[in-house]
């Protein structure tokens, strides 16, 4: 097969693969851009592997920084944007199902394609549009088939985390698992044990996110993948009772991905810390995903009120909307912006008082009470008790002190 024209994103590339061909080695672009590009999908970003090793490139190219070298793995800088190449290799031990043991550079191509998993991800393209397909790749695109290079078994056993790889395919391309592949996952999946769990849990976003999650959460649950990620041992009819929801599935970001597990999980508060701490996703996440489980619910109760929806602001309300379509709980987008434009603020900064001016011109001493003062003050001003105007606000703020005091 010959591309007659590239997509635009290697057009800057050429040269880089041309220069490196010139001096008498090969060079190809590689894995997932291939097959975006036969598929017509969208390409974020290009992977080039060559023949040359690493002090080759690095006699070609006079600008070229060392970003994994061991690996076999150069950034060029001579042609404006950086490119990365990475030399032929092949990859052996894998006592800990997880990384090789070693890694050899190798003159061939081929040897390079077989150490790769799935057939579709184990296409090379050379710089003219030539296509490279030893394991009939092109096939399993046409089929739309995912599908091991070699024996599934073995190529689980040296690593687990392509398993995962292959259920996060299934969703992201909407393509199905060809059966001796699935075969193999449900035979190793407890092998996912071996495996970190932030890249587990990178894969299970990437699932969550493709096209067709409710298909990849289906092979995630019947390969029995899911017995092997945190906390979802005993979540199966939870995370199956997904599958059968028709209202489509339109997650935009990871923080959606957690608050759907969590409201499909039943989690709120401090479950929610002590799931996503398990998944070891970040802090932030872990404040942002508990804020859209408390939106969500609100959704869910049509407890949407101004207090709620200030509570939770624009980007969160977002968030848990996209979340609550799932179950049919959302609001139009356009209803929920209207509503949440018609707060009279968006946040306490928003007060006409500040705590200057509640100590100053109120006699407010500053300490706890001064806090508690504005957050009521803000609470009235949201649920529009109380107009936000200076005058009426330290008025207010006078006759709180006095009921608390
Ligand atoms: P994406 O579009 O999500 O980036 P990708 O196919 O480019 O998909 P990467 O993780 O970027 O996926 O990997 C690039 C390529 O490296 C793959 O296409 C595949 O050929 C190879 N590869 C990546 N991870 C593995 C793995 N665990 N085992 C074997 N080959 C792998
Ligand atoms: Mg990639």
């Amino acid at each position: 097969m010959i591309i007659k024209k590239l997509p635009p994103i290697f057009e800057p590339a050429r040269p880089v693969l041309q220069k490196i061909e010139d001096a008498g080695f090969e060079a190809y672009f590689v894995g997932g851009c291939v097959r975006d590009t036969i598929l017509g999908d969208q390409i974020h970003d290009i992977d080039i592997a060559t023949s040359a090793y690493p002090s080759e490139i690095k006699t070609i190219f006079k600008r070229t920084v060392d970003t994994g070298i061991e690996h076999g793995t150069v950034m060029i800088l001579d042609h404006g944007t950086g490119y990365e190449t990475t030399t032929f290799r092949t990859e052996s031990g894998y006592q800990d199902y997880r990384r090789p043991d070693k890694v050899t550079f190798v003159r061939s191509l081929a040897e390079d394609l077989k150490r790769r998993d799935f057939t579709i991800n184990a296409l090379a393209l050379r710089e003219n549009g030539e296509v490279v397909d030893l394991f009939d790749g092109l096939g399993d695109l046409k089929k739309r088939l995912i599908r091991a290079v070699g024996d599934p078994n073995e190529r689980f056993n040296e690593d687990a985390l392509r398993m995962m790889r292959a259920v996060r395919f299934a969703s992201k391309l909407d393509f199905v698992i060809d059966a001796p592949t699935l075969a193999g996952i449900k035979h190793n999946a407890h092998l996912l044990d071996k495996i970190a769990v932030e890249r587990t849990r990178v894969e299970f976003e990437k699932l969550l996110l493709g096209q067709n999650p409710p298909a990849g959460l289906k092979d995630f649950l019947e390969t029995g993948l899911y017995k092997y990620c945190p906390e979802l041992a005993n979540a199966k009819d939870q995370l199956s009772a997904l599958l059968v929801n028709g209202n489509g599935w339109h997650l935009q970001n990871t923080n959606q991905v957690w608050g759907l597990m969590c409201v499909q999980l039943g989690l709120d508060g401090n479950a929610v810390n002590a799931f996503l701490k398990k998944w070891k996703t970040s802090n932030d996440t872990i404040k942002q995903v508990k804020e859209i489980v408390t939106a969500v619910n609100a959704f869910r109760h049509h407890e949407l009120t101004a207090t709620a929806l200030f509570a939770a602001g624009w980007d969160v309300l977002n968030d848990a909307n996209q979340v609550a379509a799932i179950y049919g709980w959302q609001e139009p987008t356009d209803q929920l912006k209207t509503s949440y434009d018609r707060l009279p603020i968006k946040s306490s900064k928003e007060l006409a008082v500040d705590g200057r001016m509640l100590i100053k011109q109120a006699g407010i001493k500053p300490g706890p009470m001064l806090g508690k003062i504005i957050q009521q003050l803000t609470q009235e001003v949201v649920t529009g008790q109380l107009e936000n105007q200076a005058d009426r606000l330290l008025s207010r703020a006078i006759e709180l002190e006095q009921e608390e005091g």
